[in-house]
């Protein structure tokens, strides 16, 4: 299936970065520091935004948590670090937004639970503050429903109204139904508070693939707010990325998505960039946007002589990585490049004729020498011990004659 094109959505400012509409869509993250801890929830927002975080969301849960934030963005900016902070808010929000107004004005977006705001019972004053500070401080919001934390008395009215039905529902269908109400009749009251329709961003979080997918679908259909993707509590390692991969994946093919985080649990002491890494190859592995120079690899197989084509390649993929940050200033265009490290002569020339640079590594019984090529041509032959170091001098050579007269 061809990639659709994307559904139209309002677009919403966050912070000077543009979520929705035709925007390229908006890679962001979240800590996982004690926000209070000032030092540590900075180097990790740095860590995060370095590593091409477009929105980095804390936790604001404590009033410790509110009373740092300014510290936090105050530190930011004297980095020279401009990445728009966006608040996470769980039941305490109303209370925080007014008692901590820098808090208010320094993040740049308000994420709302309407699981633990009230919203749906008789009085909703908590929503409804939280919604008048985004006013008086002409902050967006994110409505941002959860399965795991879904509004019980919203769920409740829709099981009796199932009940009531002639042919009712199964429980899956809704809870579905329960999660984009949730959203919907939220932004809606958002509105009627006074927010204006382009300063609400939409998410509605599930942890089963399929069942995001089908709400992430509704959802689209039934507005035209900016989503939000993620799959929650995606899980460790490959589960994790697999699943997150799999679901935004499809939902991406469509259309649907303005801005996505993958919210991987990481290994104790794990890196947490991890996650702002898996978003951006999904895009460009989707062809949606462009991050860094691919490295097409081949998986090695019994023709590979020994680990040396398993290092260089992720030789090469790091420092790739490395160069970026100066590279996407003085060459643009560079992060569409792609490279081609491969194990053999079965498979490498082709490969490597489709890339911009590519090298074949001799595999097992063939002659020791290694074939460059340079935009589909013969360029040179590599040999002897210096394979890696002369390969990075030629795509170095490259870089700056293909991308450096822009
Ligand atoms: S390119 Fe060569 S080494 Fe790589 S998987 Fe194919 S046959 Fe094996």
């Amino acid at each position: 299936m061809a990639l659709k094109e994307r559904r139209k959505a309002a677009v919403v400012d966050v912070g000077g970065v543009k979520v929705g509409g035709g925007h390229p869509i908006v890679v962001q993250s979240m800590t996982n520091t004690d926000t209070a801890d000032t030092t540590a929830t900075v180097n990790q927002v740095i860590a995060l935004a370095r590593a091409g975080s477009e929105l980095v969301r804390v936790t604001v849960n404590t009033e410790e948590a509110a009373a740092a934030v300014p510290r936090i963005a105050a530190t930011l900016e004297a980095f020279g670090l401009r990445v728009p902070l966006i608040g996470d808010f769980h039941f305490n929000g109303h209370i925080l937004l007014r008692k901590y107004p820098e808090c208010a004005r320094a993040l740049a977006k308000y994420r709302i639970n309407p699981g633990n705001v009230n919203i749906g019972r008789k009085h909703d004053e908590n929503f409804r503050t939280m919604i008048e500070a985004a006013i008086e401080y002409g902050r967006p919001v994110r409505i941002g429903v959860n399965w795991g934390s879904l509004d019980q008395a919203l769920l409740a009215r829709l099981m009796d109204e199932n009940s009531r039905r002639a042919e009712p529902l199964s429980s899956s269908q809704v809870m579905h139904e329960a999660i984009v109400a949730s959203a919907l009749e939220s932004a809606a009251a958002a509105e009627r508070y006074g927010l204006p329709h382009d300063r609400i961003i939409l998410s509605a979080k599930m942890s089963g693939v399929q069942d995001l997918i089908d709400v992430y679908r509704d959802l689209a259909a039934r507005c035209d707010y900016p989503l939000h993707l993620g799959l929650t509590e995606a899980g460790l390692g490959s589960k994790g990325i697999v699943a997150t991969t799999a679901a935004l994946s499809v939902l991406l093919q469509e259309g649907i998505g303005d801005t996505i985080r993958a919210s991987l649990t990481p290994l104790p002491d794990g890196d947490r960039t991890e996650e702002v890494t898996v978003c951006q190859q999904i895009l460009q592995a989707l062809g949606l946007r462009s991050f860094t120079p691919q490295v097409t690899a081949c998986p090695g197989c019994g023709r590979t002589t020994s680990t040396f084509f398993q290092e260089m390649a992720a030789q090469i993929e790091s420092y790739l990585r490395e160069k970026m940050p100066v590279w996407k200033q003085t060459f643009p265009g560079v992060e569409e490049m792609k490279v081609a490290v491969m194990g053999c002569v079965v498979n490498g020339p082709g490969e490597s004729k489709h890339s911009n640079i590519g090298i074949s590594l001799p595999g097992t019984f063939e002659e020791p020498v290694a074939p460059v090529y340079v935009d589909g041509r013969l360029a040179r032959t590599l040999r002897g011990g210096a394979i890696v170091a002369e390969f990075i001098g030629i795509l170095e050579d490259y870089v700056g004659r293909r991308y450096g007269t822009r």
